[in-house]
């Protein structure tokens, strides 16, 4: 969104106007393209970064300031993101000349750090041009491309506070760093091969092979011949194989422990992208943008990649090469390449040289290593365009630490989020920052991970916060940690609560709203486990308006993992105890399972909308075990692949003041259609139609019962772009307003900034002692 006030102009003349700029504009190229366009523009005065963006004072003809700020706007390098224009008039000065003035150091730093660049297309031409100093040379960027956050330790953003502080420019490239005309102006990572980082290729004992651009050469080669690649890039290291020889993707699935989780894959450039996956215009953008993320996007039919880099997915996820040392790599050895993080199964990416050798050993054949340190890792942000729009899924590399615009000021709140997907969140001012995505906070290197970016996120922008919000789950660690922090207020927030909250800070929208939230797994005010909510409130409070009935889940997380378990489970609710016969059933240990259900042993209750998908996607046929979260879903929306009716009988019972969704019926409904010869297909067609339906009828008596017209769509479970668009074409035909994630994940990684919202809002809210 963009808000902008143009002063009375006056009569027409010359006039001088001060010009604020808030967003991304620092670290972009920024103010050399205002120098540029001043000039053309014949106008003089200057332009300055200040801690909270940059000013421009211009003079001149009155037309040409009216094009000048145009062209700010619409011929704004790729990377700089013009959020908030002001436009104020200043008496005139005398004065011949446009200058790039001195930093600001004035304020709070809420200007803070570009996120890290993709490379430029100029620089590229050069790594590549045998004429340019810089051929090959795997470490070229500009203004306008190159690492940022991942190399940054505080600000402001200079070189002394990133890791190229220990390599001082040569004269070539300080005299490109000091010239406004340059496109190396403050290109804070500029370097070249005689004064800036190397590479080095080792094996697995870390005994050194090769040397420089030689590395990349001898890398490339053994790529070619099936090698696993350990490579240092941006935000850490990524495990890379040739992803057209099968059988090395499988020894690298088979070493990470990663069994049917797709993939990533890099190519060059938009054509190679177009031979993997069919692109509209809106993805190839989103491709090319200069964040670089990975797009999951339909698969080509013969895109002649190995079976085993998505397989049982009808998308691949695709990225275009983001470093100078991708661009080599994709050059001289295979085209396609999988590129996945450099972890060992679900743990964070690996930053360091000597980390990356211990971690990645027995995984990795060899490791491209260099001298220029991550200082924050993170992963490769993965996006979408789904129903009109760019959706994200994980939010890191290129999108950290872009702050969210917030509504309105108010005081500085740190949220932790949950536990998987973790982000954590401080809100200051009128903005917040949402860290990378950090994971999973149960392996002691994830909450490592944690730890290490609340302090960093702290120190980055001074934040002190005068609260820190968790989720109400007493077990997160995360939750632990916030109750371990002395001195400083908590608040317990409710999951979904969070949820509703931050799809509501997001859209800058006060509230009440309907929230929707269809969610896996969260803890709820009464002690059970949540994630079929339709909630009333706002960022302040909350009433749980309606749910799914809450149904058994014989053995807890054992049900999470194998699917067939929670089918028998609904199935028992759903029959009152006689499981009937059904064909997932065979050759399971059916028994042994009723009995611990009748005895109510293990078995938790929840009125989670992902346990719902994977019983039926169970009892329909799917896949009883998963590898990986939410695999039985995914699948089970893919068979379906489309909305059909008719639909599956729902019952709506009030129970005190709550609406309760009665799943037995559906549940009794699906078992019946799959004895009479329903497909999975036909199942799964016709349960997304009904959980649509349903979910309209319930919203409409929430609008009906107070007289709301907007709803929140968040949760986990809305990732699923079947139920996701269904439910938001239908909510608008039916005349409601949709507030929908765009910039956060509709997922857990949202739960920090919701958090962070609610307990503002609960600080500003509390009665003063006075
Ligand atoms: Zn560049
Ligand atoms: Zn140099
Ligand atoms: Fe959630």
């Amino acid at each position: 969104m963009t808000r902008s006030a143009t002063p009375d102009a006056g009569r027409a003349g010359r006039l001088r106007w001060r010009i604020d700029i808030r967003g991304v504009v620092q670290g972009v190229g920024f103010r050399p393209f205002v120098h540029r366009e001043a000039v053309a523009y014949h106008l003089t005065g200057k332009v300055v970064n200040t801690g909270q963006g940059v000013v421009i004072e211009a003079q001149g003809d009155e037309g040409a300031l009216s094009r000048f700020v145009a062209a700010l706007r619409s011929k704004a390098p790729a990377a700089a993101v013009l959020q908030d224009v002001t436009i104020s008039p200043l008496p005139l000065v005398a004065e011949t000349a446009f200058a790039i003035g001195r930093s600001e150091a004035t304020g709070s730093p809420s200007a803070g750090i570009p996120a890290d660049l993709a490379l430029c297309p100029e620089c590229l031409a050069e790594l590549f041009d045998p004429g340019n100093r810089r051929f090959r040379y795997p470490f070229i960027n500009c203004t306008n491309c190159g690492p940022r956050y991942t190399i940054t330790r505080a600000i402001p953003y200079d070189r002394p506070q990133t890791s190229m502080a220990p390599f001082s420019m040569c004269n070539d490239c300080r005299a490109e760093y000091e010239d406004p005309a340059d496109r190396r102006f403050h290109a804070q990572p500029n370097a070249c091969p005689s004064c800036g980082p190397h590479l080095w290729l080792a094996d697995a004992a870390g005994q050194r092979l090769a040397e420089r651009e030689a590395a990349v050469a001898a890398a490339a080669e053994r790529l070619q011949a099936g090698a696993i690649l350990a490579l240092k890039g941006i935000g850490g290291f990524h495990l890379a194989v040739d992803a057209a020889n099968h059988e090395a993707v499988q020894r690298l699935r088979q070493r990470k422990g990663r069994e049917e989780k797709p993939l990533a894959v890099m190519v060059r450039d938009p054509a190679r992208a177009r031979q993997l996956c069919r692109l509209t215009a809106a993805e190839e953008a989103l491709l090319d943008s200069a964040a670089a993320p990975i797009v999951l996007a339909p698969k080509q039919p013969g895109h002649g990649l190995s079976p085993a880099v998505a397989p049982k997915s009808d998308r691949f996820g695709v990225m275009l090469a983001y470093a100078p040392l991708h661009h080599l790599l994709l050059a001289e050895g295979p085209a396609v390449l999988v590129m996945t993080s450099g972890n060992p199964s679900e743990e964070p990416i690996c930053i360091d040289n000597q980390e990356a050798l211990q971690r990645l050993a027995g995984i990795a054949d060899f490791f491209l290593c260099h001298d220029r340190d991550i200082l924050s890792r993170a992963d490769d942000s993965v996006l979408w365009h789904l129903a009109g729009e760019t959706r994200t899924i994980r939010r890191a590399r290129g999108h950290v630490p872009r702050p969210i615009l917030l509504a309105a000021d108010g005081p500085a709140v740190l949220g932790v989020g949950g536990e998987l997907k973790n982000t954590i969140c401080c809100l200051k001012g009128d903005q917040a920052w949402v860290s990378q995505h950090l994971g999973d906070l149960k392996s002691l290197e994830g909450f490592a991970f944690f730890r290490e970016t609340v302090a960093h996120l702290g120190r980055i922008y001074e934040v002190t916060p005068e609260l820190v919000a968790h989720d109400l789950h007493p077990a997160y660690l995360s939750t632990r940690w916030a109750r371990e922090q002395d001195g400083v207020p908590r608040l317990g927030v409710q999951h979904h609560h969070a949820h509703l909250a931050a799809c509501l800070g997001e859209n800058r929208h006060a509230g009440p709203a309907i929230g929707v939230i269809l969610d896996g797994t969260g803890y709820g005010t009464d002690g059970t486990i949540w994630g079929g909510e339709v909630l009333i409130g706002d960022c302040r409070e909350f009433r749980r308006f309606a749910h799914l009935a809450p149904m058994p889940l014989p053995g807890g997380d054992a049900a999470v993992a194998e699917p067939w378990r929670a089918g028998v489970g609904y199935l028992h609710a759903a029959y009152g105890g006689a499981v009937p016969e059904l064909p997932f059933l065979q050759g399971h240990d059916v028994g042994a399972l009723v009995a611990q259900l009748a005895r109510r042993i293990n078995c938790p209750e929840t009125s989670s909308c992902g346990r719902l998908f994977d019983a039926v996607a169970a009892i329909a046929g799917g896949r009883p075990v998963i590898r990986y979260e939410a695999q039985a879903a995914i699948e089970f929306m893919q068979a379906g692949a489309r909305l059909a009716g008719p639909a599956f009988p729902f019952e709506l019972d009030p129970e005190h003041d709550t609406l309760v969704v009665a799943v037995a019926p559906l549940v009794r409904a699906v078992a019946e259609a799959v004895r009479g010869g329903a497909t999975v297909a036909e199942v799964s067609a016709r349960f997304h139609l009904t959980l649509v339906e349903l979910f309209l009828e319930v919203v409409r008596r929430a609008a009906a019962a107070t007289g709301l017209g907007t709803v929140a769509l968040s949760g986990g479970v809305l990732q699923n772009h079947l139920l996701f668009v269904g439910l938001a074409e239908r909510l608008q035909a039916a005349g409601f307003t949709v507030l929908t994630h765009g910039e956060l994940p509709a997922n857990d990684g949202c739960i920090a900034f919701g958090q962070a919202v609610v307990g503002r809002a609960w600080l500003m809210s509390r009665p003063k002692p006075w």
